[in-house]
């Protein structure tokens, strides 16, 4: 059940619908980049070396060469590693050195950057830029059948954030990825084949794995022109396709909504905004939808067990603000089809709904591991159960709202305290534009709760107005005891705060914007 077959069969049952777009230009339909993507993998096998299972990194912006590239490694029986182009040079050379690359695809400027430092990756045979004419050259001489792959071979290794320690490369297999393709069509939402995605969030994450679903329905994939998110690029494309959707990081979202172009875009030929990858703030959602209509569906997931764990589809979104259901709204829906969601205490064991613990995940779309992380693997998936690091909750209706991760929990004075209801809170005072929330250890409470927060543009607020906002929102014993003001908040290549970062702010106690009095 090798994946790639999705584009072999794309290229034969619609080889004629237009497949892949840079910006507003259609460059080829279902036929070619089937083909392209059988010439790709014959290079791979025959030219430069490559065997069943040997894996090829692919550390490009998004560019429309990643799809035949991807789909090229599949067809060949090898294992892609898209890594995030963001990330730094030492950080590519460690995952390139973990995951064993023999070859990779690279964009012009990463190309060259990662030349110098190829001699540190022994098993690395060749970096190739795909805007080369070696690169163009592969496509020339044979082309080969699709490789026949087990469920349970690797597809993909998807080196997770590492907001802390090691980035750890989760091994999703090609039986893991076909089950993430089906979820989406029963959890998420419908595609047909006149649709079109845009690959505005990285196709080394979560826009990537929705190539497939698109590939699935014949849809047309456009990569912005940027190679990344810039709303106006954004409003342009919808503008020009139909039956317009993309993922989007919950930032990416409010960035839409607070962007000028936004006043005049014409966005009627939007379709599906799918957000998830972090927190959504209530108040940012709700803005977004009074903008755009109901057009969002959300997806919870984890490198572990992508973009599958639980989702939220239009219907149910419509549904909870017809009937004012800000508790709905703010959950991440309910577990997806082909999974088994279960929230457990330390021990393992399943708690009621209303009660508070961490989510585990078990089924067909969860990793098979950690590539060559043993340990890490036995921990992560003890018991059979994928142990997210999420804490959240059931309600009797089966809907799941997340409280936060594990390690982010605040005990203060025995009770737990959880930052996003905090952050909620502060980012519905109009004077808040971003709010990050932590423990620091205080002798009396054991640990006292520290907002970190970034005033809007203009906005004038104090420690005491935002105490009277606290006091006003939630119980006072889960106010932050101090605020620190700053003008931008950590985050890592992929927009999520870093709190470790913040944490050690605290301790240097540099770099803070002192609070107004
Ligand atoms: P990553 O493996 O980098 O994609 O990060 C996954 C983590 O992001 C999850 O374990 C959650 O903590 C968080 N996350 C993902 N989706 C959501 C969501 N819809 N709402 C809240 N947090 C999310």
């Amino acid at each position: 059940m090798n994946v790639a077959n999705l584009l072999v069969r794309a290229a034969r049952s619609h080889g004629s619908r237009p497949a892949v777009a840079l910006g507003e230009s259609v460059l080829s339909d279902y036929a070619t980049l089937g083909a392209r993507a059988s010439r790709l993998a014959w290079a791979l096998r025959e030219r430069l070396g490559c065997r069943p299972g040997d894996r090829v990194a692919i550390i490009m912006k998004n560019s429309p060469a990643y799809l035949e590239t991807l789909f090229g490694i599949w067809h060949a029986g090898l294992v892609a590693v898209p890594v995030n182009a963001k990330l730094a040079l030492p950080e590519f050379t460690y995952i390139l050195e973990h995951s064993g690359a023999k070859v990779c695809f690279a964009t012009p400027k990463l190309a060259s950057a990662l030349r110098g430092d190829t001699g540190k990756v022994p098993s690395l045979a060749s970096v190739i830029d795909t805007e080369s004419d070696t690169y163009a050259e592969l496509f020339g001489a044979g082309a080969m059948a699709l490789t026949p792959a087990a469920p349970d071979d690797p597809a993909w290794l998807f080196y997770t954030s590492g907001t802390t320690g090691s980035p750890k490369g989760a091994i999703l297999t090609h039986r893991n990825l076909a089950m993430m393709t089906s979820g989406y069509f029963s959890d998420v939402d419908t595609i047909d084949g006149d649709d079109a995605i845009i690959h505005a969030a990285p196709m080394s994450h979560g826009s990537g794995m929705y190539i497939l679903p698109h590939v699935a329905a014949g849809a047309l994939q456009v990569i912005p022109e940027s190679g990344g998110f810039d709303p106006e690029e954004i409003f342009a494309v919808i503008e020009r396709f139909q039956g317009v959707s993309f993922f989007a990081a919950p930032t990416m979202v409010r960035r839409l909504t607070d962007s000028a172009a936004n006043a005049n875009a014409d966005t009627s030929n939007l379709k599906t905004v799918v957000y998830g990858g972090g927190p959504m703030y209530l108040e940012d959602l709700k803005e977004a939808i009074a903008r755009f209509g109901n057009k969002f569906a959300q997806i919870y997931g984890q490198g572990e067990s992508p973009m599958t764990i639980t989702a939220m589809n239009k219907a149910i979104h419509a549904e909870a603000i017809r009937s004012g259901d800000d508790e709905r709204l703010a959950s991440v829906g309910i577990p997806q089809t082909f999974v088994e969601v279960c929230i457990a205490d330390d021990s393992g064991n399943a708690l009621p709904p209303g009660e508070v613990g961490e989510v585990l995940v078990r089924g067909d779309i969860v990793m098979k591991g950690y590539w060559e992380a043993p340990e890490a693997t036995a921990r992560t998936m003890a018991g059979g159960w994928l142990h997210t690091g999420d804490v959240g909750c059931f309600d009797e209706q089966g809907f799941l709202t997340l409280k936060d991760r594990t390690k982010d929990v605040i005990i203060s004075g025995g009770t737990n305290i959880y930052p996003r209801e905090i952050e909620e809170t502060l980012l519905s005072h109009e004077g808040v534009a971003e709010v990050s929330v932590i423990g620091r250890p205080d002798r009396e409470w054991g640990e006292a709760v520290v907002a970190f927060v970034v005033p809007a543009a203009g906005a004038s607020i104090t420690p005491a107005s935002l105490d009277t906002h606290c006091l006003e929102c939630i119980a006072r014993f889960k106010r932050p005891r101090e605020y620190r003001f700053l003008e931008e908040l950590p985050k890592n290549a992929y927009g999520k705060v870093l709190k470790t970062a913040l944490r050690d702010e605290l301790e240097s106690n540099t770099g803070i914007v002192p609070p107004q009095q």
